[in-house]
C-alpha cells in the first residue's frame, strides 16, 4: 500500500554466506548462511551469547566479519562501511538526540543525506503519520513516554527509506503490554512498506508475533529455520523444543510398526502411537506440548491404555489462564499439563499433591526430537 510522501524503495533480499566472527580465538558466530526475502521479516533468537548481535552488527557494517560475506540486494557490501549501506537500525535505547523536537530527530537523517528542506518536510510528516504522531512533531524526545520515543526511533529508521531494516532488541525496555502492542504496530508497518527486517531477540513470544521466518541460533550456528508453526510445532531438537515454549521429553523405544504408524514403549511407563512410518532407530527421544495433555484420575482408566501414562501430582500452580499440574512419572522423570481454566472458574481444586491420575494426549502431539 502507498503512503503519501515516503517512497517505498523497491524491497531487496539480504544474502549471509558463511558468516564468521571470532574474538580472539573464541567464535562468536559460526559459519552462517541464510537467505532472506525481500519483504521479509526474519527474527534471530537463541540465549545470552549464541551470537544474535554479531551477526546483526556484521549485517550492519558495525562490525567486520572474520569470514564469509553480506550481500544485500545481490551486491557484496561485507567491506562497505555502516553509512553506505542504507540501512534503517531500531536499537533497545532510543538513541534520540534530546535536544532536537520529533521532527527534527526524524529529519536528522535526511540533512545528513544533502536533502532540501522542501523535500524532507513532507516525508518527515508521513513517517511521523505512520508511527502516529504527527501530532507530537515540536516536542522534545524527554515530553514523550517510552513507546512513544521507540516510535520516534522508528520513523528515524525508515524516514530514510531504507533497503533494510535491522532491530536489536528494539522493545526491551518497554513494559509487556506495549511491547505486544508495539510488537503488531511494527509488524503492520514493516508489511505495509514492505521492507526487508532482521530482528534480534531473546523473547520468543516477540519472535513468533513479529518474524515470517525465526532463526534459533546456538551457539554461534544456526540450530533451525522456520516459520513461527514450523518451529513451535515441528522442533528439530531437545534445545528447539525447549526454548521455544515449553515441552516435556518422554524417551521410549520402538516396539512394532504399521501403516505409517510407529508403536513406542516409554520409558517412564506407557505406550503410545506415533504417526511417524519409523526407521532405523530403536530409542527415540518424544516431545509433547504441555497444553496437549489431558489429565483423568487414574482408577477412570483401562489398565495398559495406549496413548499416555501414569503420574503422580507434585504441584499444582494457577497461573489465570491455566493451571499447570507439574507431575513425576513413575521413573521419576518431570512432566508438566497446562489445563485451561473455564472462565470464572479454576481447575486447580480438582488436583491435590500425591493425586495419581493418566496423563494422556494424541497421536499428533507426539513429536521425534533429536536428543541435542
Ligand atoms: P545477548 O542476547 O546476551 O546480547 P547474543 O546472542 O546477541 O547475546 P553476542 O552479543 O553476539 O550474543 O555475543 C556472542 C559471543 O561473542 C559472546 O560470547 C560474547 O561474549 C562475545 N562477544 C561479543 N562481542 C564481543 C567483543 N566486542 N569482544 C569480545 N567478545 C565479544
Amino acid at each position: 500500500m502507498a503512503t503519501p510522501g515516503l517512497a517505498v524503495a523497491p524491497a531487496t533480499d539480504l544474502a549471509l554466506s558463511g558468516l564468521t566472527k571470532l574474538f580472539g580465538t573464541s567464535t562468536a558466530v559460526d559459519g552462517v548462511t541464510l537467505r532472506i526475502r525481500a519483504g521479509e521479516m526474519v527474527a534471530l533468537l537463541g540465549p545470552s551469547g549464541c551470537g544474535k548481535t554479531t551477526t546483526l552488527r556484521m549485517i550492519a557494517g558495525l562490525v567486520e566479519p572474520t569470514e564469509g560475506d553480506v550481500m544485500i540486494g545481490g551486491s557484496r557490501v561485507t567491506h562497505i562501511p555502516v553509512h553506505r549501506r542504507n540501512i534503517g537500525m531500531l536499537f533497545q535505547n532510543y538513541a534520540l538526540f534530546p535536544h532536537l523536537s520529533v521532527a527534527e530527530n526524524v529529519a536528522f537523517g535526511l540533512q545528513m543525506r544533502g536533502l532540501r528542506k522542501a523535500a524532507i518536510r513532507p516525508r518527515v510528516e508521513a513517517a511521523l503519520a505512520l508511527v502516529q504522531l504527527g501530532e507530537y512533531a515540536d516536542r522534545l524526545p524527554s515530553a514523550l513516554s517510552g513507546g512513544q520515543q521507540q516510535r520516534v526511533a522508528l520513523a528515524r529508521a525508515i524516514v530514510i527509506e531504507p533497503s533494510l531494516l535491522l532491530l536489536d532488541e528494539p522493545l526491551g525496555a518497554l513494559d509487556r503490554n506495549l511491547r505486544e502492542s508495539m510488537q503488531v504496530e511494527i509488524r503492520q508497518i514493516q508489511k505495509r512498506l514492505g521492507i526487508t527486517a532482521v530482528l534480534v531477540t531473546h523473547d520468543q513470544e516477540e519472535a513468533l508475533t513479529m518474524a515470517d521466518r525465526v532463526v534459533i541460533m546456538r551457539d554461534g550456528k544456526l540450530e533451525q529455520v522456520g516459520t513461527p508453526q514450523e518451529i513451535y510445532s515441528r522442533p528439530a531438537t531437545r534445545f528447539v523444543a525447549s526454548f521455544i515454549g515449553a515441552s516435556n521429553f518422554l524417551r521410549g523405544r520402538v516396539e512394532g510398526r504399521s501403516g505409517g504408524q510407529s508403536l513406542v514403549r516409554l520409558v517412564g511407563g506407557g505406550r503410545v502411537e506415533i504417526p511417524w512410518p519409523g526407521d532405523d532407530r530403536k530409542d527415540v527421544l518424544i516431545s509433547v506440548r504441555p497444553e496437549a495433555v489431558a489429565l483423568a484420575p487414574l482408577d477412570e482408566v483401562v489398565p495398559g491404555a495406549l496413548g499416555g501414562t501414569s503420574a503422580t501430582v507434585q504441584q499444582v500452580v494457577y497461573k489465570g489462564q491455566a493451571t499447570h499440574i507439574h507431575l513425576r512419572l513413575d521413573d521419576a522423570e518431570p512432566f508438566v499439563a497446562f489445563l485451561p481454566n473455564r472462565q470464572g472458574e479454576s481447575i486447580s481444586q480438582s488436583y491435590a499433591v500425591g493425586d495419581k491420575v493418566w496423563a494422556s494426549w494424541s497421536p499428533q502431539s507426539n513429536w521425534l526430537v533429536a536428543d541435542s
